[in-house]
């Protein structure tokens, strides 16, 4: 079902993005997070950048090791992935566990395998501090098609995958993530609030209202 898009007076949210799974390896545990800044950014030899926040669990582990893959996903993409790779943090929990819609490349790190139409074994050439995320710049070690699939935007995921947010008026004062829907009861919301189920910061959360 389609959304009303509220119009939005912030230029920020005309920017287009793509959504990934970012996946890294850390001694034998497998991780990925869910990422939406993926761009090529020089050809000869080709260049991506890609960005994480600092306290995303894979952004230490890919400082380590330098290397991870890049699943482009799909329109077919489910809500029950994003949870999976972007709701909760691999420091807590093997985001793998009970999960069969991957295959692991040839640099030994794990790719999505459905509702992903390419991927891409990175090599980190670069990191550059941008204050709330690092940005990295990688060489493609390999690279593949997977499938024809039309790959998911942002806004696509906003309005189609997305469950509405169903907001509980009876509340007096709060604030609601908009990205998951949690609710934070209160009127003031520190400005370095953490929404607890998806990570997102205060810049996601709207007043209740
Ligand atoms: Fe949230």
């Amino acid at each position: 079902t389609i959304k009303t898009e509220k119009p939005t007076s912030n230029p920020l949210f005309n920017l287009t993005y793509g959504l990934f799974v970012l996946s890294s390896k850390l001694g034998e545990k497998q991780n990925g997070c869910i990422i939406n800044t993926v761009t090529q950014v020089a050809s000869m030899p080709d260049r991506i950048m890609f960005c994480v926040n600092k306290n995303n669990y894979s952004a230490d582990i890919i400082k380590e090791t330098k290397k991870c893959n890049i699943s482009v996903l799909t329109e077919s993409a489910t809500f029950a992935l994003f949870k999976r790779f972007g709701f909760q943090s691999g420091r807590d929990v093997n985001k793998f566990d009970g999960f069969n819609d991957y295959a692991i490349a040839n640099n030994g790190i794990a790719y999505i395998t459905k509702s992903s139409n390419a991927y891409f074994s990175l090599k980190v050439i670069d990191i550059i501090d941008l204050g709330t995320h690092y940005g990295f710049i990688a060489t493609i070690d390999d690279s593949k098609v997977l499938s024809t699939e039309k790959s998911v935007t942002y806004s696509y995921y906003m309005n189609y995958i997305k469950p509405a947010v169903k907001k509980d008026t009876s509340k007096k004062t709060g604030w609601i993530c908009k990205i998951c829907g949690y609710i934070y009861e209160g009127e003031n919301l520190p400005a370095d609030f953490i929404c607890p189920i998806c990570k997102h910061g205060a810049s996601d959360f709207e007043r209740i209202k």
